[in-house]
């Protein structure tokens, strides 16, 4: 009895010795070295102590803001990405970007007290832009889809759009959306307008924006354009010839705008934003106030 006891006690002993030494060289390799952007090995459970590890004994940090917040702050400024073609959520004025996502955008930069710097870019580097640090959020009608929420993170939604069809007035060839099979249709490259279209036929033809597409039908180059609706109706208005058909391309989407997946914080802040400016009746007021001609 008193010999197994011993050993038991000596087990004991030995299995502690272990436990402490492990968690001491890893609390050692922690403080070393900054967290690994991805562990092969190790496990969640293991992942989540390094975190803890990291922030209890750091002091000096932010609490649990993001790269982007610090950035944000330290900068002063905040970056808007879109592409002002795409009124009446941005268009330009001059020097200066106008429309219903700059009006936002301004609220953002005002209730976090910093610079708003705009950045006017192709609509379809926006991802790729967002995700290099060039542009601190999206603010583009950019539509919430699966394949984008695999990208970035979406804010909530503030706006209801469809794709739309524009046609030459008097086409009685192309009346609904069906006619639109293997028809010459053209798009804003890489938006839902986009992807609509290549449902429809293979024969897509791709624009900076979707004005320069509504030239093209003009022109006769194309026998349909797909774009969202209220830039659609824009167009249309400014456009004498062309036409929309009342039948639309697709279901209905939802704008919002997008941050880096990490930056969680700044997607709550905008959250904020758009729900005091939603219920407030702002953005609708906008959306007015931009719809205008030129
Ligand atoms: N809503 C569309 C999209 O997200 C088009 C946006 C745009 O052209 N700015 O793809």
């Amino acid at each position: 009895m008193k010999t197994s006891k011993k050993i038991l006690a000596l087990i004991l002993v030995l299995v502690m010795a272990v436990a402490i030494y492990g968690c001491g060289s890893g609390g050692n390799a922690d403080q070393a070295s900054q967290p690994a952007p991805e562990s092969s090995n190790g496990g969640s459970a293991a992942a989540e102590q390094t975190e803890e590890g990291k922030e209890a004994s750091d002091p000096g940090q932010e609490d649990g803001m993001s790269e982007t917040m610090k950035k944000i702050k330290e900068s002063g400024k905040i970056i808007w990405g879109t592409n002002a073609a795409f009124p009446p959520f941005e268009m330009r004025k001059g020097d200066e970007v106008i429309g219903v996502d700059a009006e936002i955008a301004a609220k953002i930069a005002e209730k976090l007290g910093v610079e708003l710097e705009v950045v006017d870019m192709d609509f379809d580097g926006l991802i790729n832009a967002l995700n290099a640090n060039q542009i601190d959020f999206i603010g583009a009608g950019f539509t919430i889809k699966p394949d984008r929420e695999e990208q970035v993170l979406f804010t909530d939604t503030y706006f209801k759009a469809v794709q739309t069809i524009i046609v030459q007035e008097g086409n009685t060839e192309i009346t609904g959306a069906t006619d639109l099979e293997g028809k010459t249709i053209g798009v804003q490259s890489g938006t839902t307008g986009d992807f609509v279209a290549e449902e429809y036929t293979e024969d897509v033809v791709r624009f900076g924006n979707a004005l320069e597409a509504a030239i093209d039908l003009k022109n006769g180059r194309l026998d349909a354009v797909i774009v969202d609706d209220l830039p659609a109706k824009l167009i249309v208005e400014e456009n004498p010839g062309l036409v929309l058909l009342d039948e639309k391309a697709a279901d209905d989407e939802e704008y919002a705008l997008a941050v880096r997946k990490e930056a969680v914080d700044l997607k709550d802040i905008i959250n904020e934003v758009l729900a005091e400016l939603k219920a407030g009746g702002q953005i609708d007021e906008w959306v007015e106030e931009y719809s205008f001609l030129d």
